[in-house]
């Protein structure tokens, strides 16, 4: 999900969840060997027989362990099976003869190494194991509590005893998070009165893994076009495209994106379409999932998503089979790997082995050091990040509870390039919101990076949860309204009316920069939508992801994300939404289509270069038809600026009165919880007000959001805000929320709500003027004409709309000699 404000629990999880240093130790490292090959799951329980290999091992202490697979060629999977409970504990089923698995086991358990050779010739690999040990000795149960703070030398006094101090408060409380009865003697300590809010926050995790085991029980299939009753697990997903590939030959091709991730693991794909292996030019849908690791659900759909077109088109549904012959479908169900293998593992813990807790009734005496293990490893089913760590050189380990837990990584959806490095993210590393040292510094923004500029994606779904949103650009609320935004807002709101969610601008949350369609949209000109999925949290039951699906929600207006996605890839293949290029050209010879250019950032002086370059293979009929992106980018496909007819007006200051009090309601706050302060944008002769900046500052350990209305004649706010700010970012020593207007005319109501406030704050609202006057401009495509082995042939500059369809004819200017 993208918010700040209401999550700041699961945000604050980690952070003083340190434990000792980690012992990893080496418990294998040898070579095996399996003498035939059979292609059989290695990951669902112990094999025997031919094509596979068994070590076993102890662990040492509770921990986390990694193994890792190599062999010359082939594919081979592996697993780690606990010999007593036949649990899996981690698994690794990439396509190919590299593996790593990595999960969590408690001491003293006997632990079945298994590589299985699934194909191929090679009859050996390598194989290892590591253990990193992770302390559960003071493992205490972690509370949410509420105190009391009547006053605000009483909140102030509260967040110097150095408690997790959420950001979740209201009239006259905070809400605290406790690791333990140190804390809350602290508490007693400071004569802090507070309340038990969460008696232990993992009872949440293990009531929901409970539930879905029932679940799972009760039916062997499930609404999913797969059929599918429990959450997947990263091998899950590996293994799931593998078959796919594997029976459907037909209709999918396995892809692995460009970059493998800071733990090493490759990022896996499938594509979709009659005759898949084709270079052909259908327009393309990307659907992708897991960006955010605990977003267990995001990966689920979009996978379900490749079940029901190609089970759909196997079933001859006409629906599907016009979709899968005259478009072709891009998923990435897991983006990011390494942090969701950490979340989904961790949480996988209270679904097995965690859930025989013996101390159900929560009485203080826990002694199943599963249930330890689970409660230990517990934050990291919260992880949000990816899995950079430490902060500089690039490197990765998600597995040690005690490497930073949730804290430490990048936010790979703050890290695309368009508009990076605003206030819609932070600079800080530690935050949930970590941009990244630089516009596509990690693997996982640079791998969607690189497949959208390497294919004409004419719609995109990026998916998240949660909050019932269909979001879609800009992000950030100065950038203005797109110039696609009419088709914008017709899609998003068609998919919103199936799934009931709100269909709206990215800022209207607040503002955010380096997301994915920000930087999509803006460099290709191909639609890009986030979708935050439910209203229920993270990843809920399954049978809530199930219901997010079909449209059996409350609040499903239509037939769910289901339904929605047949309207995204309807949109895909209605061609007066993309552009087409199309023509005779000799059969066999490849066209390309390339175009370099500048983007911006949010920083003064920081650009970056796009190179987008894509190819089709003309047909042995010379007849070639390629459905592409409008030649202009929508960033200069409008005009922009104007002449200055002044100049602008000089700063005005305002400050808090500091009468409010604490809300958690982000929405509709009471009154006492937030103060209006009127600004009157000066005009007349001589001025040019073209912007106002409205900022507000204060101490970091506040909370205040801002969002500015139009004032109506008596001073009030009236209408929706016209812009927010909400992300609680820091600037140095430094809280702030900043939202800029443009054009401003009249009066504005800035409201400051008092989310987690403690101390006052300072206002300024700055003008500008407009910046200099720039014609919308068109850009072309550069289409070249090469032969297949890569002769460039001839280069045209190619010119063409939203909605047009322009035709050539390059038989004379790329003739190919064979
Ligand atoms: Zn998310």
């Amino acid at each position: 999900m993208r918010s700040g404000g209401w999550i700041g629990l699961v945000v604050a999880l980690g952070v003083l969840f340190v434990a000792a240093p980690a012992s990893a130790a080496g418990l294998l490292s040898q070579t095996v060997s399996a003498a035939s090959a059979v292609d059989k799951s290695c990951t669902g329980a112990e094999r025997s027989g031919a094509g596979v290999a068994q070590k076993r091992v102890i662990m040492p202490s509770a921990g986390a362990v990694t193994a890792r697979l190599t062999a010359a060629s082939g594919d081979w999977d592996l697993a780690v099976i606990d010999a007593t409970s036949g649990r899996v504990v981690a698994g690794s089923a990439y396509s190919g003869s590299s593996e790593l698995a990595s999960g969590y086991a408690v001491k003293g358990s006997e632990l079945v190494v298994q590589a299985c050779r699934l194909t191929g010739s090679a009859s050996t690999a390598k194989l290892s194991l590591d253990s990193t040990a992770i302390d559960t000795s003071h493992t205490g149960k972690v509370q949410l509590v509420r105190v009391s703070t009547p006053t605000l030398a009483r909140k102030n006094a509260l967040n110097r005893l150095g408690l997790d101090v959420t950001e979740h408060g209201g009239p006259g409380f905070v809400e605290v998070v406790l690791y333990g009865a140190d804390d809350a003697k602290k508490l007693v300590a400071n004569n802090f009165a507070y309340t038990l809010e969460v008696p232990d926050m993992s009872v949440q995790a293990r009531e929901d893994r409970a539930a879905d085991a029932k679940f799972a029980a009760a039916d062997a299939t499930s609404e999913f076009p797969s059929g599918r009753t429990s959450y997947r697990r990263l091998f899950d997903y590996s293994q799931d495209m593998k078959r796919l590939a594997r029976e459907h030959p037909d209709l999918v091709r396995p892809i692995t994106l460009n970059h493998t991730t800071y733990e090493g693991r490759p990022v896996e794909g499938i594509e979709i379409a009659t005759n898949p292996n084709a270079r052909d030019g259908r327009p393309v849908f990307l659907q992708m999932g897991v960006h955010h690791a605990r977003e267990w659900p995001s990966g689920e759909h979009a996978i379900e998503w490749a079940y029901e077109l190609i089970l759909g088109y196997r079933r001859g549904d006409p629906r599907v089979r016009n979709l899968v012959t005259n478009t072709r479908t891009i998923v990435v169900p897991i983006v990011n790997p390494d942090g969701f293998n950490a979340s989904r593992e961790a949480g996988e813990l209270f679904g097995n082995g965690g859930g025989h807790a013996t101390d159900l009734d929560g009485n203080g005496t826990v002694d199943d050091p599963e249930f330890l293990l689970a409660a230990s490893t517990h934050p990291n089913e919260y992880r949000r990040k990816n899995c950079r760590f430490p902060a500089g050189p690039a490197a990765g380990n998600c597995a040690g509870v005690d490497t930073g837990v949730v804290g430490h990584g990048v936010d790979p959806n703050r890290n695309y390039g368009a508009f990076w490095g605003g206030g819609g993210s932070s600079g800080d590393f530690f935050t949930q919101t970590y941009r990244g040292p630089e516009p596509f510094s990690e693997p996982e923004s640079q791998n969607v990076r690189e497949l959208v500029s390497s294919r004409q994606v004419t719609t995109l779904i990026t998916n998240h949860t949660f909050s019932g949103l269909v979001l879609r650009p800009p992000g950030i609320a100065a950038q203005g309204t797109t110039v696609d935004e009419p088709i914008f807002k017709a899609l998003g709101d068609s998919m919103a009316a199936e799934n009931g969610y709100e269909s709206q601008y990215g800022y209207q949350l607040y503002d955010t920069d380096g997301t994915t369609e920000d930087w999509s949209y803006n460099a290709t000109g191909g639609l890009g939508f986030t979708f935050e999925i439910g209203h229920l949290g993270f990843h809920p039951p399954y049978a809530d992801t199930i219901a997010e699906w079909n449209g059996t929600t409350s609040y499903a207006t239509g037939g769910g994300n289901r339904a929605a996605y047949y309207k995204a890839q309807e949109h895909t293949a209605d061609a007066t939404k993309h552009s087409i290029l199309a023509g005779r050209a000799p059969g066999g010879a490849i066209l390309r289509l390339t175009k370099a250019f500048d983007m911006p950032t949010s920083q003064e002086g920081l650009t970056f270069t796009d190179h987008l370059n894509s190819t089709i293979q003309v047909p042995s009929t010379g007849i070639f038809e390629w459905h592409v992106n409008p030649s202009t980018r929508p960033l200069v496909a409008k005009s922009s600026g104007r002449p200055a007819t002044g100049d602008p007006s000089p700063p005005e200051q305002f400050e808090s009165r500091g009468a409010t009090t604490p809300c958690a309601n982000y929405d509709t706050p009471p009154p006492d919880c937030y103060e209006d302060h009127l600004i009157t944008v000066p005009s007349g002769a001589g001025i040019d007000n073209a912007k106002a900046t409205f900022r507000i500052e204060f101490a970091p350990v506040s909370d205040y959001d801002m969002k500015i209305y139009k004032a109506d004649s008596a001073g009030n706010a009236t209408g929706e805000p016209v812009a927010v700010s909400g992300h609680g970012a820091t600037d140095g020593n430094l809280g702030f929320e900043e939202a800029s207007v443009l054009d401003p005319v009249g009066s504005y109501v800035v409201r400051v709500q008092n989310y987690a406030g403690v101390d006052p704050w300072t206002g300024r609202v700055t003008y500008e003027g407009p910046p200099p006057a720039q014609a919308a401009q068109e850009e072309t495509w550069t289409l070249s004409c090469e032969t297949p082995e890569g002769t460039t042939r001839s280069a045209r500059q190619v010119f063409v709309a939203r909605g047009e369809r322009r035709t050539l004819d390059l038989r004379g200017d790329c003739r190919i000699r064979r």
